[in-house]
């Protein structure tokens, strides 16, 4: 982490724009990609090529490197535009029957409700563990109503990892699909990392708000060959060898442009990883020191690009006190999914747990080059503000 010798303190009053309105001095996050050279020379062999989609060199390239990455093969990989049109694509690869409710945490970003609505399902909101933040595989199969489900997806909240382990022995048992939104997981599905990919796929996004950004962009990772292969297909109009539509598919596909910044931000991973590790760790002694507790797991061994801490009281009290300070926050979950109005009608099950996490989490400035006296300071100012 790079350490300034300017007083951070000084710099982050809130700068006043107008008639009153404050932009932050620290924004809640500051995602960087790769620079403009560091792409280049791949534009460059884009520009040789005259390939520019459906699946080039580039693209290729990509996949077997993040393949490499995952410990996946080559085959057990598919990109997409993003990770929520991979997760619907994943619903319709499974088979699950338009109609059929899909089980979900609450505590969840609204793409994991959207794409299963994209699939023609119902969501149906659990809650999720105190301890982890995440549905709890025992309570899911002690369900009396779990045969009702289409499928389940599981979320690994801000990249935490789970036990792949315990749901694919849960979908064995109950023979109900299950399916992983590990959007922000890109590190901890690391080949060696704490979360091991089984029988259920797994959904990483690569969106510039994750610690591997590239814009837009998705993948789709599963051991199963027959069903990735439905997968890529239902991701480029149905066609996959010729220019028959076999089954009713959708356009998701990653550009070369995309893969060119794929492959920059590849060669910058270990360097990048780096910087997420050294500040996340600076980051974990602080909030300790200053009596803040974060997300469940943060701090351990794996990156992501969030941080929310449980705010002593309501997060919007502490959200108000941080932007006197010149502090940007943000509620990354707000209420909860289940609170946005377009999944008001959805059904759900008594959410006490994420209604509680959801009214005290509150999203801190984290990125990964901010500075260590920003990082005290902004502690310090939330240990005052906490009454601390
Ligand atoms: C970021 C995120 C998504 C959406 O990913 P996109 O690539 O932006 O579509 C879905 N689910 C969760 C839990 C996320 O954090």
């Amino acid at each position: 982490m790079p350490l300034d010798a300017t007083r951070f303190a000084d710099t982050a009053r809130p700068l006043v724009l107008a008639r009153g309105f404050a932009a932050p001095g620290i924004p809640v996050a500051r995602p960087r990609l790769p620079a403009a050279e560091a792409i280049l020379p791949y534009l460059r062999e884009i520009d040789a090529n005259h390939w520019y989609a459906n699946h080039g060199l580039l693209w290729l390239r990509l996949q077997s490197r993040l393949a490499a990455h995952w410990g996946m093969g080559g085959e057990e990989v598919a990109l997409t535009a993003n990770a929520t049109l991979a997760l619907a694509l994943a619903l319709r690869a499974t088979g699950v029957a338009p109609g059929r409710k899909c089980l979900m945490p609450a505590w969840t970003f609204v793409a994991t409700a959207g794409a299963a609505r994209e699939a023609g399902l119902v969501p149906h909101f659990a809650d999720v563990d105190a301890g982890t933040w995440a549905l709890d595989p025992e309570a899911v199969e002690a369900r009396p109503d779990l045969c009702e489900m289409g499928a389940i997806l599981v979320v690994a909240p801000f990249g935490r990892p789970l036990d792949l382990a315990r749901w694919d022995a849960l979908s064995a048992r109950t023979g109900v699909p299950v399916i992983v939104d590990a959007a922000a997981a890109f590190d901890a599905l690391r080949a060696g990392g704490a979360m091991v990919v089984g029988r259920a796929p797994v959904i990483v996004s690569l969106h510039a708000t994750k610690s591997f950004g590239i814009g837009e962009g998705g993948a789709v990772l599963s051991r199963d060959a027959a069903w990735l292969e439905r997968l890529r297909r239902l991701s480029n109009f149905g066609f996959l060898g010729s220019r028959d539509a076999v089954l009713a598919g959708t356009n998701a596909k990653m550009s070369e442009y995309a893969a060119a910044i794929g492959l920059a931000a590849m060669d910058a991973w270990p360097e990048t990883r780096a910087g997420w590790l050294s500040i996340t760790r600076h980051y974990a002694a602080a909030l300790q020191d200053a009596g803040l507790k974060a997300s469940p797991g943060f701090g351990e061994d794996w990156v992501s690009a969030t941080l929310s801490v449980l705010w002593s009281s309501d997060a919007a009290a502490g959200a108000a006190a941080l932007a006197r300070e010149g502090i940007g926050t943000l509620r990354w979950w707000g209420d909860g999914c289940h609170a946005n109005p377009a999944y008001a009608d959805c059904p759900r099950d008594p959410l006490p747990v994420t209604e509680a996490i959801a009214r005290r989490a509150l999203g801190l400035p984290f990125w990964r080059d901010m500075t260590a006296t920003q990082v005290d300071y902004i502690c310090g100012v939330a240990r005052r503000a906490a009454g601390g």
